[in-house]
């Protein structure tokens, strides 16, 4: 038997209500916010994501899904969001529409990761971009966007942690003095660690091994060590959270995973233990525009996973509205009934009921079975004095009971419990 690929997942039919309200909300949100959709490639040169995501990230060393064409050309399944909507801005000549252009996605995205619960190797999110503008108040309403979306989607309990990286003028400074402070106790740190004091420092803060995280606690925080903008940048940013009600924790160890990320930085978390407690996160970007080519462009955004948000409404036993099943069921006596069973449904359907028939020269009993079976509200029995007539048997299948009803009295009953 073939089986999925680890790390992915059929998206069955019970689990897709589910999956259209998280849709249905995200779209809802993003239309307050003033977002438009955009859906990018599935797959991208390779040296998009070198670039834009960042070659010593954890995604580009370990993670992503690269291959070769026939045509030898280098491309790699999307890992993230962002570098491809920063591509089409660019591609699409984007930067001489009105700043900010503000774009959403809702999209698969792929990275070999080992799999375990809410970490899969195909998954999807939810992501939207603001590019071209740097006030911090655009920050603050990104954030405010993401929040608002869970809050309509009725998670409760969330933590929102944020963190200012600082930029190319003040980074380099603080990243030396992380450096130092870790150079002297290089015994004390995990395998990776030791690894990232060279290539990418500012991830030790967040590694979850236990000594790491220890000697993290205590780390030089980048937000003392801002330049003066980016001080003013982040003070601002706490200002107009506060005006927006939105209590926030200040963390010194949150970095964020993509190389691309400057000042602002932040997390949702849903009140939970474990490591996959992060619901949804995001940044500034301000370098990222200019790294793929364009001019220098401020921009931050934020992505969610929608397995995550699916999990989270299961744990909070929260329900989702379920779209309404078949209505009506056609089962025919005979086979020049069948005919004109066949023609029923068809006529059903055009003005808009959902209707079933049995396939397969089906006994009336075993047609009933089957229409009990699927939950309809009624059947229609067509026997060959029903054809005579132009009349249908109407079976209420809660009661039970059986009445004799023109095909109009039928559409009009029908209407009623469509309604
Ligand atoms: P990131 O793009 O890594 O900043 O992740 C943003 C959000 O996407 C996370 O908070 C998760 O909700 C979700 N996410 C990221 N990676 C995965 C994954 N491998 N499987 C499922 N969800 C993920």
């Amino acid at each position: 038997m073939y089986q999925s690929p680890r790390g992915t997942s059929d998206i069955l039919p019970e689990e897709q209500p589910y999956r259209l309200y998280i849709e249905k909300k995200a779209a809802d949100i993003a239309r307050l916010y003033g977002y438009k959709r955009i859906d990018t490639p599935v797959f991208e040169d390779t040296e998009l994501f070198l670039r834009g995501v960042g070659g010593a990230t954890d995604i580009v060393q370990k993670e992503i899904y690269t291959f070769e064409d026939r045509g030898g050309n280098k491309l790699t399944l999307r890992p993230e969001g962002t570098a491809p909507v920063c591509r089409a801005y660019l591609e699409h000549g984007m930067q001489n529409l009105p700043q900010p252009v503000k774009l959403f996605y809702m999209e698969a995205n792929y990275r070999y990761e080992r799999p375990q619960s809410g970490r899969y190797r195909e998954f999807h999110q939810f992501g939207y971009e603001a590019i071209g503008d740097s006030d911090p108040v655009l920050d603050a309403e990104v954030i405010d966007m993401a929040w608002q979306f869970y809050v309509s989607l009725g998670i409760s309990q969330l933590h929102l942690i944020i963190n200012s990286i600082g930029c190319s003028h003040c980074r380099p400074q603080y990243l030396e003095k992380l450096k130092t402070y870790y150079s002297t106790d290089t015994q004390n740190l995990c395998k990776d660690c030791k690894i990232r004091l060279e290539k990418n420092p500012l991830r030790l803060l967040d590694c979850k091994n236990d000594s790491c995280r220890r000697l993290a606690a205590s780390a030089p925080k980048s937000y003392e060590e801002l330049c003066p903008e980016c001080a003013e940048h982040f003070s601002k940013l706490k200002t107009f959270l506060t005006v927006l009600n939105l209590p926030y924790e200040i963390d010194h160890c949150l970095v964020r995973g993509l190389d691309y990320y400057t000042r602002t930085v932040f997390e949702i978390q849903p009140e939970i233990e474990g490591a996959q407690s992060t619901i949804g996160g995001g940044g500034r970007y301000d370098g990222l525009i200019e790294e793929l080519g364009g001019k220098p462009t401020p921009a931050l955004g934020f992505a969610t996973g929608i397995e995550r948000i699916a999990a989270n409404l299961k744990r909070q036993n929260l329900s989702v509205p379920t779209t309404p099943g078949p209505l009506i069921f056609v089962a025919y006596l005979g086979e020049a009934a069948r005919e004109a069973a066949v023609n029923l449904c068809s006529q059903l359907r055009k003005s808009g009921f959902a209707a079933l028939q049995a396939p397969g020269s089906k006994s009336l009993k075993a047609q009933l079975r089957q229409a009990n079976s699927t939950g309809v509200r009624y059947t229609v029995i067509i026997g060959e004095e029903e054809i005579k007539t132009g009349t249908v048997q109407l079976r209420d299948m809660t009661t039970s009971q059986q009445e004799n009803i023109s095909a109009e009295q039928l559409k009009i009953l029908l209407g009623k419990s469509n309604q």
